[in-house]
């Protein structure tokens, strides 16, 4: 039998769901902090949304990926993956964590998380207690129950009934945190670096008392490091910064450096609540994802690597703070930390952010008219210079 085709029907409907406003532009093949085209090299300051944390095609990595390839690709949760047991002890080992569960992506760690959450009370027989309380702006991914948590309405219209379960407040307002516990709140969920809502970093006092708060009242401390966390602020994680220890922690997008892979990491007090059959994945985890995940952390945790990190945003940011200042009608504010800085612009984001993709610099917008640079945790002194010279000339055609 031969499956037929339609290849005579015509149709002007688009063929991908069209739920991106793609810019018009594809890409040969990347390396390093640059991706290639027909019309040359474009320096990437998007990095996949804060994915390729070694840029791309970097050799370690990618012989990594093909030696597994060549050995075994899946084999199913059913068996065992020594290869995960290697990346959760390294994890483990490199944090507040006992356990991991691993995912294909950043929304399924979060839902992880939520299920773990609930999962604990439960088991401590207090049910009741499920409501989470997160922030307002702040983004944790696609799934019904992500948007629910989420903070922003523009992902949640059309969606409703939402999932129950979430209550929001501002972020940074920890007195208005706590005024919006109850009997039923069972966890706090907070970005320590809000990506997607604008680039705003907590303060590491309020990340502080957020804890205090938790300990107080018996309630989780789940952070959401799936864009701030795995080296991107110079620390293995960004909550590091404030000195204390969360019960849950998401991870996904620069643990895999652009191949599929997420984790949800737990204390052994919490991770005990899931017992088999209480939670599971097809995919997650796979030999293939398990042979890049390990070489990521080894890249990472390399002598000197994440000091690197610091160093090498000491200095786009002071690069960038002279543009604010030789530009105070364009570059209103600079935001973030690490290799997670934002444009605050006083002229359109995505205007901007098209210009310097027309001027080869690839970057991407997000909320409070921020631009993101999220730049190769690889990043050289040559290329920031290269970057900051591209925003200058783009500064300078709005003169
Ligand atoms: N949480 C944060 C903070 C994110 O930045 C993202 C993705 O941008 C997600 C969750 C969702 O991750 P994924 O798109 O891999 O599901």
């Amino acid at each position: 039998m031969v499956l037929e085709s339609r290849q005579s029907e015509q149709s002007s409907f688009p063929s991908l769901m069209p739920v991106y406003n793609r810019a018009k532009l594809s890409f040969d093949y990347g390396k390093g902090a640059y991706l290639y085209n027909k019309n040359g090299a474009y320096l990437d300051f998007c990095s996949g949304i804060a994915v390729t944390a070694f840029g791309h095609s970097h050799p370690y990595l990618v012989q990594a990926l093909t030696d597994q390839a060549q050995k075994l690709w899946h084999c199913s949760n059913l068996f065992e993956i020594p290869l995960q047991q290697k990346l959760a002890d390294k994890l483990i080992n490199f944090s507040f964590a006992d356990s991991v569960f691993f995912t294909n992506s950043g929304v399924e760690a979060i839902e992880c998380g939520f299920k773990l959450i609930r999962k604990y009370f439960d088991d401590q027989g207090a049910p009741h207690r499920y409501r989470i309380i997160s922030c307002i702006n702040s983004f944790h991914g696609r799934t019904l129950a992500a948007i629910s948590a989420g903070g922003q309405d523009k992902y949640k219209q059309g969606y409703a009934p939402y999932v129950d379960g979430f209550d929001h407040v501002p972020f940074g307002d920890s007195d208005a945190l706590a005024q919006a516990i109850t009997p039923e709140t069972a966890a706090i969920l907070i970005e320590p670096i809000q990506g997607e809502g604008g680039m705003a970093a907590a303060s590491e006092s309020y990340l502080k008392t957020l804890r205090e708060i938790a300990n107080q009242h018996n309630l989780l401390l789940f952070f959401d490091e799936i864009q701030c966390g795995v080296g991107r602020t110079g620390r293995f994680f960004a909550f590091e910064w404030a000195n204390i220890k969360p019960d849950l922690v998401a991870i996904a997008k620069g643990i895999g450096s652009g191949f599929p892979l997420g984790a949800c990491l737990a204390t052994q007090k919490i991770a005990t609540a899931f017992q088999p059959g209480n939670h599971g994945t097809t995919f997650g985890g796979n030999p293939l994802a398990m042979a890049v995940g390990n070489a990521v952390m080894d890249l990472i945790t390399a002598n000197g690597f994440l000091e690197n990190i610091q160093e090498k945003s000491k200095i786009l940011f002071i690069k960038l703070d002279r543009l604010k200042n030789k530009y105070p009608h364009i570059i209103m504010d600079i935001k973030g930390k690490g290799l997670m800085l934002g444009l605050k612009l006083h002229v359109s984001n995505t205007d901007f952010v098209n210009t310097l993709r027309d001027n080869h610099l690839l970057t991407v917008t997000a909320g409070d008219n921020v631009v993101r640079l999220l730049p190769p945790l690889i990043i050289n002194d040559t290329e920031i210079d290269e970057a900051i010279a591209i925003i200058d000339a783009t500064c300078q055609q709005w003169h």
